[in-house]
């Protein structure tokens, strides 16, 4: 890996961040008149904490990391990702490179940043050919984009061929383990300290249950986290959200059997989809999601629009030809996904 001086743009590299009242002032007070705030509607009146101490230290033993290592977003993973084009990619000189088919966010946040972006394509069967991916790299490439388990694919990217990446690449290489909850694979996350270019994305959205409240975690080398925390906006979790998310760790538990549940219900609906006459192929998945080849992905979808039922036409994303990215939803709302699907004669 270069150094990180190397790595990061000139300008955030030497940015003096903003100081906030409450960054300035740590110690225990009796009265707080530092930040214009309004003395009543308690607790909502406060600037919340800029760098979120106690949800972090309740996430880091759950999710096996250090809190200097824990980066938190109020915008959700698209702020993580955001801020990676943003520390690292100078517009219209720098470029980053990704696996395709993939996540759509990288690639908008590259657009507006005006960043480069250079897709690199998975083999037929959805898999990682490390050497593939870093021919793309150039001396401009700052960031490798990887998904794992992957959106829209659902497949775990093999563990060696990651590996490769993150010691092939110079640069920093972002593996988002957003479904990393679904999945039984080895974790990134838990090896930072064996992989000083790595940034893991992980989200409250999916396995958590909480896509509504936007908290998105980053983790990463303490450095890395240090520049972070310079160049995010200075109360970045809101108080709600944040107290939400406190409280998702107590429930930790009713977290793991929702994915239980999810995990069981994803073998039944996947043998069934199978079984569908017009179903020409189910795509083995780690995550809350499969994809699954159709003979007309795109007639079925609006079909299936007509029994108010919304699965995802990814017909058009390469490599995924006439197919459907299907979520795994309760019993129930799958149970009703099957009756309108055996009802449909293509
Ligand atoms: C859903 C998803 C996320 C979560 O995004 P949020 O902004 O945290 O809701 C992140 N990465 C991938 C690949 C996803 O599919």
């Amino acid at each position: 890996m270069k150094d990180l001086a190397e790595l990061v743009r000139p300008n955030i590299w030497s940015l003096a961040p903003y100081s906030c009242a409450r960054n300035e002032f740590q110690g225990v007070a009796r009265v707080l008149l530092d930040a214009n705030e309004n003395p009543y509607n308690s607790p909502l009146n406060r600037y919340p904490d800029p760098l979120q101490r106690h949800l972090k230290s309740l996430i880091a033993p759950v999710k096996g990391v250090d809190v200097d290592n824990i980066f938190l977003g109020g915008g959700g993973s698209d702020e993580a990702i955001d801020l990676c084009y943003r520390v690292f990619c100078v517009p219209r000189v720098d470029n980053v490179v990704a696996i395709e088919p993939t996540y759509g966010m990288y690639r908008v946040a590259a657009d507006t940043n005006d960043v480069g972006y250079r897709p690199v394509n998975l083999s037929e069967d959805y898999a990682l050919d490390a050497d593939k991916l870093l021919a793309a790299v150039d001396e401009h490439t700052k960031l490798i984009f990887l998904c794992s388990p992957n959106n829209p694919t659902g497949n775990a990217l093999d563990d060696a061929e990651v590996q490769k990446v993150l010691r092939g690449f110079d640069g920093i290489v972002v593996v988002d383990e957003a479904y990393s909850d679904f999945s039984e694979k080895p974790l990134f996350r838990t090896r930072l300290s064996q992989f000083p270019n790595i940034i893991v994305l992980n989200t409250f959205s999916k396995a958590w249950g909480c896509a509504g409240i936007r908290l998105g975690m980053a983790f990463a080398s303490k450095e890395i986290i240090d520049v972070f925390n310079k160049v995010k906006y200075p109360y970045n979790v809101n108080t709600l959200t944040a107290e939400k998310g406190e409280e998702m760790i107590g429930r930790r538990y009713e977290v793991s059997k929702w994915v239980s549940m999810i995990l069981a219900e994803r073998v039944s609906l996947m043998d069934a989809v199978a079984q569908l006459p017009y179903c020409k192929k189910v795509y083995p998945t780690d995550a809350n999601f499969f994809l699954a080849r159709f003979t007309d992905a795109t007639k079925l979808y609006s079909y299936l629009v007509t029994e108010g039922i919304v699965v995802r036409n990814r017909s058009n994303v390469t490599l995924c030809d006439s197919c459907l990215r299907i979520t795994v939803g309760s019993r129930n709302e799958n149970s009703l996904l099957l009756a309108a699907m055996r009802k449909y004669r293509g």
